[in-house]
């Protein structure tokens, strides 16, 4: 059975980022994913009325870690990141390695190693779900930011990312479509593919939604990170 999956929009209108409240649904374990702000995250999972026992973090960034701590004291969460990361993740509590496997509940999910926007960052992928969590790796027409790495290590990434099944569904880590909308627009020439991208993320964003989740069929088609040929066309993207 599969994951349900709750976006919870967090620091709206500033950063905007997502938080994930993520529920196994044979065995109704539950995890949130990257904990941004409290209060949209509390009210969701009493809405939901869920108790979760997992925290799961995609890397050490204050905006997806500032509240691990209130989510671990309220409901007695584990806190689960790269052991890599341990020293700059609070409240760190189980240490998962990239190339290896941990279960909510039923649910298991693959660590895939994702150093670039940081070192030590992580994608969380549960293949039975066909979901992916990219954190600030991979987003809606754009990518993140490399704080700590290379564009070649990003471009690694990605190749990486574009080997997985093209019906994933994957998860970002913070609402940016329409930044990344014009720039994209504009790679594609304004083609089919990238009108019907845009006017489904506009039509779910109207109705107070996340634009996506895209497939990476989908984002292979639309994303000019994704799209790039060569490490070299990649780097003139910056
Ligand atoms: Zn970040
Ligand atoms: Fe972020």
């Amino acid at each position: 059975m599969p994951l349900q999956i709750h976006p919870v929009l967090c620091r709206a209108g500033t950063m905007d980022n997502y938080s994930y409240i993520i529920v196994d649904e044979e065995t109704l374990t539950s995890a949130v994913i990257d904990p941004s702000e409290a209060a949209p995250i509390i009210t969701k999972l009493s809405q939901l009325n869920l108790c979760p026992q997992y925290i799961l973090n995609t890397h050490h960034h204050f905006d997806h870690t500032d509240e691990n701590l209130t989510i671990k004291e309220k409901y007695g969460a584990k806190i689960i990141g790269n052991q890599n990361d341990r020293n700059r993740i609070p409240g760190f509590d189980i240490g998962v390695l990239p190339d290896t496997t941990f279960s909510i509940g039923q649910s298991e999910a693959q660590i895939i190693d994702a150093s670039a926007h940081t070192q030590g960052h992580i994608l969380w992928y549960f293949p039975s779900s066909q979901a992916l969590f990219t954190g600030d790796t991979l987003f809606n027409l754009c990518i993140g930011g490399l704080f700590e790495g290379t564009p070649q290590q990003m471009y690694n990434v990605l190749a990486k990312i574009k080997r997985l099944p093209d019906n994933t569904l994957f998860y970002p880590g913070h609402e940016y479509t329409l930044h990344a909308a014009q720039e994209a627009f504009l790679y594609n020439n304004g083609n089919e593919e990238i009108r019907k991208y845009l006017s489904l993320a506009e039509q779910n964003l109207k109705q107070g939604l996340p634009a996506g989740p895209f497939t990476l069929e989908q984002e292979k088609s639309c994303n000019p990170y994704l799209q790039a040929k060569s490490l070299e066309e990649f780097k003139s993207l910056f």
